[in-house]
């Protein structure tokens, strides 16, 4: 596997495999690699002739400088774990090679930025949107990975794609779980032995929502039942549960007539945010 640490190598190596006709899948990730990871990895190897892996922390999306400071980071098992999936190609630049000064371009998103995650974190996506895009300039990938855990980012990045006519095929690939249900995600490293299976309570909520609404329940009954769900778990509490079309995040009051409604749900296990979602259908 190859490893780049700066841009300008990795362009000029990207140069060479472009011209001989292959393509390039691209997997942007903040590392702390784990199994969700490996199945974007996995979906770039079968449809790409090289896959790209990114382990950047971009810092302009932690609205929380917190979060930011105590976020998972192993480079040397990423690598490892990349190198063992079959990977081509790691990069893993430093801040200074992404940020050369404090950047001023700002993404607003409108509707599709206002609600859920864009709300409770603000600034997120301007900032994922702003290292997606350089990411997207820099490398220049026939297609592009993310994963359905994070689906509102997907929809802004599709938003960033057309917008910017970026020429690149974005793919969401569904959530990997742990046995108990739990998300796969960077986040649960911090989970400690006693909050690790109250974790499970979001995805819990998810299953027993999505049951009610196929039962027909009015979205304000469910919305009162998942805040009792997770109400009852110890340590855990609510930050927001929406039912939204999930094309264009629109927030539902009913799920007649909607489309492919999602349900999405994002809480805290003491200090530890998790977010996680599930299709109605
Ligand atoms: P992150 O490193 O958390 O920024 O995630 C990098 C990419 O992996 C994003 O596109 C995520 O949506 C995706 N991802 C994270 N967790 C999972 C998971 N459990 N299953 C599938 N994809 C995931």
């Amino acid at each position: 596997m190859e490893i780049f640490k700066k841009i300008a190598p990795l362009k000029a190596f990207l140069e060479g495999i472009r011209r001989s006709e292959n393509t390039i899948g691209l997997v942007p990730t903040m590392g702390a690699l784990h199994n969700g990871h490996l199945a974007l990895i996995n979906a770039s190897k079968a449809q790409n002739s090289v896959t790209i892996c990114t382990i950047y922390i971009n810092p302009t999306q932690f609205n929380n400088p917190r979060d930011l400071e105590k976020y998972p980071r192993n480079i040397d098992r990423d690598l490892e774990l990349l190198q063992t999936a079959g990977c081509d190609v790691a990069f893993c630049p430093e801040n200074a090679e992404m940020y050369e000064s404090k950047p001023h371009l700002k993404f607003d998103f409108g509707s599709l930025g206002n609600v859920m995650e864009g709300k409770h974190r603000p600034g997120h996506f301007s900032g994922v949107a702003l290292v997606v895009s350089k990411l997207f300039n820099v490398i220049r990938p026939d297609n592009a990975y993310f994963g359905q855990k994070d689906w509102q980012q997907f929809a802004i990045i599709q938003q960033v794609v057309q917008e910017l006519k970026f020429d690149i095929k974005l793919h969401s690939i569904p959530t990997l779980r742990e046995q108990d249900g739990l998300a796969m995600s960077s986040r649960n490293l911090r989970l400690s032995f006693h909050e690790r299976p109250k974790a499970t309570v979001f995805y819990k909520a998810l299953l027993e929502a999505r049951k009610d609404l196929r039962m027909g329940e009015p979205i304000s009954k469910v919305k009162e039942r998942v805040s009792e769900i997770v109400g009852k778990t110890a340590g855990a509490s609510l930050e927001y549960f929406e039912v939204a079309e999930s094309k264009n995040l629109n927030v539902l009051e009913f799920v007649n007539g909607a489309e492919m409604p999602i349900l999405c749900i994002a809480g805290y296990i003491g200090e530890i945010r998790l977010i996680d979602n599930m299709f109605l259908k």
